[in-house]
């Protein structure tokens, strides 16, 4: 090969190096960027629930003043609040969500006896999150619908009962809006940290089921 041959071969192959390079860098950013907009997905559905038990101990807190019990469970109820707020803040993969939703479900169960106690009510005892919103917090009973036994709050298991549609909470996946156990691996981990207690559980066994 004379010197110009030489020249030209090497030029080709510093070219294909920097098309493959180019190509490795594209690639590896459109990742990245597939990945945050995945993440920015998952991380806005649990905040709308770290706000919504804000909300909630915010409505409460007159209730928590006068009964040394029930400032208990306030408190109890505001730590589960920070922890999550503060796991949100720290997540920087869609399943560590799953610890967000652990701690709202602790924090929503504690906020529904503080409920039963400021109305006088007997305390619930601990029940899985409702399953078509688990934001809606525990559920009362399991009730049938869909070919399955899910856990429901009092709201949804009377629109069932009644033949009306229960709420169900959706999420964005591919443009659209579905119900959140169609949502992918993005929300699998915000959805199996609300159920991380009963895992193995046969109240929740059709849920776990649906989210694999
Ligand atoms: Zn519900």
């Amino acid at each position: 090969m004379d010197y110009l041959g030489v020249v030209l071969l090497v030029a080709a192959v510093a070219t294909a190096f920097v098309v493959i390079a180019r190509s490795n860098a594209w690639q590896g950013r459109r990742a990245r960027a597939e990945h945050e907009s995945q993440l920015a997905l998952a991380k806005r559905a649990a905040e709308a629930d770290v706000i919504g038990l804000a909300e909630t101990l915010a409505r409460l807190s007159p209730a928590a003043e006068t009964d040394p019990q029930a400032q208990d469970d306030y408190v109890r109820a505001t730590q589960a609040h920070a922890r999550a707020a503060r796991y949100l803040q720290e997540a920087t993969e869609p399943g560590e969500l799953s610890l967000v939703t652990e701690s709202l479900e602790e924090g929503r169960w504690t906020a529904a006896r503080l409920a039963a106690r400021a109305a006088g009510e007997p305390l619930p005892s601990r029940r899985p999150p409702c399953f078509f919103n688990p934001g809606h917090g525990p559920s009362a009973r399991n009730i049938h619908w869909d070919g399955r036994s899910v856990p429901a709050c009092s709201a949804d298991a009377a629109r069932v009962e009644t033949g009306a549609d229960p709420y169900i909470r959706t999420v964005v996946r591919d443009d659209r809006r579905v119900p959140y156990w169609e949502g992918g691996p993005t929300y699998a981990g915000w959805a199996s940290g609300y159920y991380a207690s009963w895992r193995g559980s046969t109240l929740v066994a059709d849920i776990v089921t649906s989210n694999a």
